[in-house]
């Protein structure tokens, strides 16, 4: 039944009567014994399933690439060349500037900071690990295992505001000409995890033009979902190294990218790309790890999609199983909660994620009556760097693993939780 009163304009009494009612509906919530999870952004089995292909791929006879070199041998560093030149079209970044590595974007971000700290970057004038102080700048709310990277080698994390163009660049503008010690930026530029926001061009622009007093200021950005639209318009893909390269920063942005949530999240195949200064660098240090990555697994990849195209129209079946998730947990939140004031959420044209902001000071009592209830939700706070949400309001809601029954009900018992929270708190 849709809410009619905004909770907030409720007359004590009335609020008490709306505090039993949803006392009333969660106590029913507990008796239906549930397990749900809208924790993590997996894909669900459905969606594995549409790369089975992959698992009898390439065939007993397929290991060379064009050139005609065994990719069941050691080297290829670079990654396989037509694979590289397939998600650089996606990506819109030369061949020459895109590597191709094993399964974990997030392992490349991890190695290109540790590298950073060790040995420094081409413009750094000394290690990072040997400056007194690190910070880095984190839109948020963002994602979690950014925060821990970057948490785990000892940076000092400075929130920056998201607006619905990106990340606040006055805010940014201000804290990067001024302080030398600001050495990296986390940006999702297409369908931020976890508000869906897309940078504008004009906020790329900026990123990649404005005055930073470190000389070796990096942008990690982290196109994770560059090609996962969820409607007919696909949001375009800045070019942010060509931009850098105008601005005179050719060497300020590394991009990441995988087929994490494309095929396989446990099997596919990362990217990472950039200046040749900075590809020359990550891969002088990179050699010595490994002596190359699994160009047999890319080359899995590169049969099963062919081309670029191919990549399009296997994205176009994944919408077609999310598009009703999402849709589902819209209409939940609008019908539970729209009319209730309490909480707001965004509408996503793509990615993996809704964020939901809940009645301020109430995120991790939710959270909390939500577990009780066996619904598990992402940790409140979590999408903030070191877990603090200021305002104790954002969570995030990754509808893509449970199947639809199951959402139903999540959003329905997270919907109640949000509204006991909020009754509970205007009641004092
Ligand atoms: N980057 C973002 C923004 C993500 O949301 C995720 C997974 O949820 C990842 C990276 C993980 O990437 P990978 O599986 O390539 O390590």
């Amino acid at each position: 039944m849709p809410r009619q009163t905004q909770i907030g304009l409720m007359s004590p009494a009335e609020l008490v009567s709306e505090y039993e009612t949803q006392q009333a509906n969660y106590a029913k919530l507990g008796t239906e014994k549930l397990t749900l999870d809208l924790t993590r952004g997996k894909p669900s089995p459905e969606q594995l399933d549409l790369s089975a292909a992959l698992l009898s791929l390439p065939g007993a006879d397929d290991f060379r690439d064009a050139s005609g070199a065994d990719l069941r041998n050691y080297g290829g560093l670079h990654g396989l060349p037509e694979l590289r030149a397939l998600f650089g079209e996606l990506l819109g970044i030369p061949a020459s500037n895109l590597l191709a590595g094993n399964n974990s974007s997030l392992e490349l971000m991890h190695d290109v900071i540790s590298f950073a700290m060790l040995y420094g970057t081409p413009d750094s004038p000394r290690r990072w690990a040997a400056e007194p102080v690190l910070k880095f700048l984190c839109p948020s709310p963002g994602y979690d295992r950014h925060f821990a990277i970057t948490e785990g080698l000892g940076f000092e994390m400075i929130p920056i505001p998201v607006r619905h163009d990106g990340p606040d660049v006055h805010a940014i503008a201000e804290l990067l000409a001024a302080d030398p010690q600001i050495k990296g930026l986390w940006a999702v530029p297409n369908y931020a995890n976890p508000t869906g926001v897309v940078f504008s061009e004009e906020v790329v622009r900026e990123l990649v033009s404005l005055p930073a007093a470190a000389p070796d200021f990096r942008l990690f950005w982290d196109n994770a979902y560059a090609v996962h639209p969820l409607t007919d318009a696909a949001a375009p893909i800045a070019d942010v190294l060509g931009m850098a390269a105008a601005a005179a920063n050719p060497n300020r942005p590394i991009v990441f990218a995988s087929t994490s949530k494309i095929t396989f999240p446990g099997a596919g195949v990362s990217f990472l790309g950039g200046s040749t200064a900075n590809l020359d660098w990550y891969l002088g240090h990179a050699g010595r790890k490994s002596i190359g990555p699994d160009k047999l697994n890319q080359l899995r990849h590169l049969r099963f999609f062919g081309d670029a195209a191919g990549v399009r129209a296997h994205m176009q079946k994944h919408r077609a199983i999310l598009e009703p998730k999402f849709q589902l947990v819209l209409r939940i939140l609008e019908d539970r909660l729209g009319a209730s004031k309490v909480a707001s959420w965004t509408e996503p044209k793509g990615g993996y994620f809704i964020s939901l902001d809940v009645l301020e000071g109430t995120a991790k009592r939710v959270v909390a009556l939500a577990k009780a209830a066996g619904i598990a939700l992402t940790a409140a706070g979590s999408t903030f760097p070191l877990g603090n949400d200021p305002e104790d309001k954002n969570i995030r809601i990754a509808p893509t693993f449970p199947a639809l029954p199951e959402l139903e009900q999540a959003m329905d018992g997270l919907a109640t939780c949000v509204l006991l929270a909020a009754s509970e708190k205007l009641l004092g």
